[in-house]
């Protein structure tokens, strides 16, 4: 999930301000986390406590409501501050850029006749408590079935080019989504969206594109719209396929405050001990 907080803080600055080019400072001085982060961390802390429909519902309102003005949606930004626990049918971006922890969450294995049932459960249940529309259900598959699926090439030490070649194939077949597109033909005409539709292709393709986990970001950074979100989604696939460098991480961690903080140490040990 550092790869996700990454993408969010380094886009933090340009979502209001497109840039479209890989040119730019990287660690702007003044980026910060935003939404993206905020429910990242939530959705982790929903799986550490058993990965249910009220453990993601509890840990999103609890850290939604201690930062409440990360930059939420507006319908995400009521349901957090009501009572209620019903979804609201979105579509939004919202359901793919806290998905990543999903994808890092059960061991890399990953068969193309049988997509990992555990990954498509938590993606899907991690969704669906606001994101319950088809669409956005469907933005949380893919980006989580992505990960999982660059997390079993790297473990089997498979060639990353054609890795990524089988991802394209893979995701265009499962979930429909236009993967033919270069970044230069996406980038002329994209603008802003938060629908699912048109961020998660867009976001795959950033990272398909890439040489390693910066060049990723830039990627995604490069084509404006949704920059934070964007490069959040492109970001959580790239860490699984390249890692994260440990100076970002580092960085990344300097501008999280404590609580949030905390969460990701807590999830770090997690993994750390399932892998031993
Ligand atoms: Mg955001």
């Amino acid at each position: 999930m550092i790869g996700a907080i990454i993408g969010d803080m380094v886009g933090s600055v340009y979502e209001f301000h497109n840039i479209k080019t890989k040119d730019f400072p990287f660690f702007r001085e003044d980026c910060h986390f935003t939404d993206d982060t905020v429910m990242t961390i939530a959705v982790a802390e929903g799986l550490m406590n058993g990965g249910t429909e009220d453990d993601f519902i509890e840990a999103m309102k609890k850290y939604g409501r201690m930062y409440p003005k990360a930059g939420y949606g507006m319908r995400f930004f009521h349901w957090l501050a009501s009572t209620t626990t019903e979804p609201y049918n979105s579509w939004g971006n919202g359901s793919a850029m806290r998905v990543s922890p999903v994808g890092f969450f059960v061991e890399p294995s990953w068969d193309a006749t049988a997509v990992d049932c555990s990954v498509d459960t938590y993606a899907r249940r991690s969704a669906a408590v606001t994101h319950n529309h088809p669409e956005g259900i469907k933005g949380a598959l893919a980006t989580a079935n992505a990960i999982m699926f660059m997390r079993y090439r790297v473990k089997n030490g498979d060639e990353m080019g054609e890795a990524k070649e089988e991802l394209r194939t893979f995701i265009q077949n499962r979930y429909g989504y236009d993967l033919s597109r270069t970044l230069d033909e996406i980038r002329p005409s994209y603008k802003f969206t938060e629908s699912c539709q048109e961020t998660v292709p867009q976001a795959i393709t950033a990272f398909l594109e890439s040489t390693d986990f910066e060049d990723a970001i830039r990627n995604a950074i490069s084509l404006g719209g949704d920059s934070d979100t964007l490069a959040a989604i492109t970001g959580g696939i790239a860490q699984a396929a390249y890692g994260v460098p440990s100076w970002m991480e580092e960085k990344a961690l300097t501008l999280l405050d404590e609580p949030l903080r905390a969460v990701y140490f807590k999830w770090r040990d997690y993994l750390a001990e399932r892998d031993q």
